[in-house]
């Protein structure tokens, strides 16, 4: 393999990037100037090291000097403890942080888990959302819900069924109530596609 044809191949991992669409970045990198070629390379090693990963909620965060792993939405002690929202991605996060309706903590799963797939637990990080909502169980400000927020399409439905079994029993056991978004989204959404109105209104009527 040349160059160009493992630089296309590393585009193809990007999500959504097909090998057409991979091959059509390398081309575009072959036609910029230096300035650009080295802002991209060295902020590509940058934003490995200024951003981290909460130890709490999963998310990425820029590194601060807090002396625990912890992003500024878990470290605040003035939000919701009865709440935590799960879920897939970041910018889904950022999406329902966006809209100013919700003053939870929350769960990024790192992913969606794909109807039929064998090994859920490689695709998504249920094993550590189990202890975090076993921790929080312990504290004295209990949680009381467990929202699970993905996408109205069949993958974000598996998912969110797939999630729901897994906290079945320690939701029981600690009178948890797991609930999802109502269906104000629009069939076939994405999350982070739907506006602040929506999503406003889809976190008002979760059941
Ligand atoms: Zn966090």
């Amino acid at each position: 393999m040349n160059s160009f044809q493992k630089l296309s191949a590393l585009f193809a991992e990007f999500p959504g990037i097909g090998p057409r669409q991979a091959k059509r970045f390398a081309q575009f990198i072959l036609h910029k100037n230096d300035g650009y070629i080295n802002d991209l390379a060295s902020l590509i090693k940058e934003v490995r090291k200024s951003m981290i990963m909460c130890t709490e909620c999963f998310r990425f965060f820029e590194k601060n000097h807090a002396p625990e792993n912890l992003c500024e939405i878990c470290r605040n002690p003035n939000r919701d403890k009865d709440l935590l929202t799960v879920v897939a991605k970041d910018v889904d996060l950022e999406h329902i942080e966006k809209s100013h309706s919700y003053n939870g903590y929350y769960f990024v799963l790192g992913g969606t888990v794909p109807i039929l797939d064998e090994q859920p637990e490689k695709r998504i990080r249920i094993r550590e959302l189990l202890k975090i909502v076993e921790n929080k169980v312990d504290k004295v400000d209990k949680l009381k819900e467990i929202i699970i927020a993905m996408g109205a399409n069949p993958e974000g439905e598996n998912t969110a069924q797939y999630v729901k079994k897994a906290l079945e029993e320690v939701s029981a056991k600690h009178q948890i109530k797991l609930s999802e978004l109502g269906r104000g989204l629009s069939t076939g959404s994405e999350l982070e596609y739907s506006d602040a109105d929506t999503l406003k209104n889809a976190l008002k009527n979760r059941s």
